[in-house]
């Protein structure tokens, strides 16, 4: 039975669904507190978007207000997915402390609430996809209770689950972030970070190259624009990647997908059924076409010898029963 029928015959669970895991939060000052933060965080966000489109066709914007764009689009996804998913989550790599500081700083910058908090919903994601206990399923909401209905889904998987009454307990899912003393320290000043991506590097920059008008433009649109689209890419790979594309692994007890548009966007984060099966790998793709960017970015790094021991459990695991990475496919 597909994983969505699993939760249609789930369909009248209670209100909190008796086989919640533990270290899921319910109510209380902390989910409280994690309410308001996303409403702050996303109302700042999406004011600054509006604001940022509308000057972008009223004033128009020039190469100054792009090539920061692009700089910005580039860095934080990189570090969001290289970073903090890889890096952090999936421990994919290990590298030295200037360069974990970088991927921590860019993945920061990439506006999507602390670097611990990521990494604790991202765990429980794993172990617990698209079933009770998963934070972000487009099947089976905060509190384990079954979804139904296509627009309902979209809009938990995409952006409720960050706003309803439930959070990870990270000191169950993520207790070796709370003792990185790095992790904590971005923590701790993540809305410094917020602030120079969406409003410190685009003014400088803008300002440098084009004066007044052009820092202005820069900051609505490279910046707090920029910021909102690359959260929305990242929330995608949750929402898009398990309900449309094509599934490489079907042994996956999941929906993930892989999904090509989302792939290049995120620069290989759509690769998520193939991530779900391998979640420990650090370069994802299975076939020419699927263009894992943050995968060739650390193997790349690795030939610098920037980063090192760099995960490929599916290499071996083919070696072991097929002889190539590719006859999997
Ligand atoms: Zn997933
Ligand atoms: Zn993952």
């Amino acid at each position: 039975m597909s994983v969505a029928a699993y939760h249609e015959v789930d369909a009248a669970a209670p209100e909190a669904h008796p086989s919640l895991p533990t270290g899921v939060i319910i109510g209380g000052p902390l989910v409280r507190a994690k309410r308001v933060e996303s409403a702050v965080l996303f109302a700042t966000l999406i004011s600054g978007s509006i604001v940022g489109l509308a000057w972008a066709f009223t004033q128009g914007l020039g190469w100054v207000e792009w090539s920061l764009f692009a700089i910005m689009y580039a860095l934080t996804t990189l570090g969001i997915g290289a970073g903090v998913h890889r890096m952090l989550v999936h421990r994919s790599f290990r590298c030295d402390t200037p360069v974990k500081f970088f991927f921590c700083a860019i993945g920061q910058m990439a506006c999507q609430g602390s670097l611990l908090k990521w990494v604790g919903n991202h765990r429980r994601h794993h172990l617990y996809a698209d079933h009770v206990g998963d934070p972000h399923s487009p099947y089976v909401d905060g509190k384990g209770v079954a979804i139904t209905g296509k627009l309902k889904r979209w809009l938990h998987a995409q952006s409720r689950w960050v706003f309803d009454d439930t959070m990870t307990d990270n000191s169950v899912y993520a207790k070796d972030m709370l003792s990185d003393p790095m992790v904590m320290f971005f923590t701790r000043t993540r809305w410094f970070w917020y602030f120079l991506s969406m409003v410190g590097i685009p003014a400088a920059w803008g300002y440098a190259f084009g004066g007044v008008h052009a820092m202005w433009g820069t900051v609505l649109f490279a910046g707090f624009f920029r910021a909102y689209l690359v959260v929305m890419t990242s929330v995608a790979v949750g929402s898009v990647c398990h309900q449309l594309g094509y599934r490489r692994f079907d042994e996956t007890k999941d929906e993930s997908t892989n999904q090509l548009v989302m792939t290049i966007v995120t620069f290989g984060e759509g690769l998520h059924n193939n991530h779900h099966r391998f979640p420990r790998d650090a370069y994802i793709s299975h076939a020419w076409y699927e263009f894992d960017l943050n995968g060739l970015i650390i193997r790349g790094l690795e030939k610098l010898g920037l980063v090192y021991d760099v995960v490929d459990a599916s290499k071996h695991h083919v070696n072991r029963t097929e002889g190539s990475r590719s006859a999997e496919a």
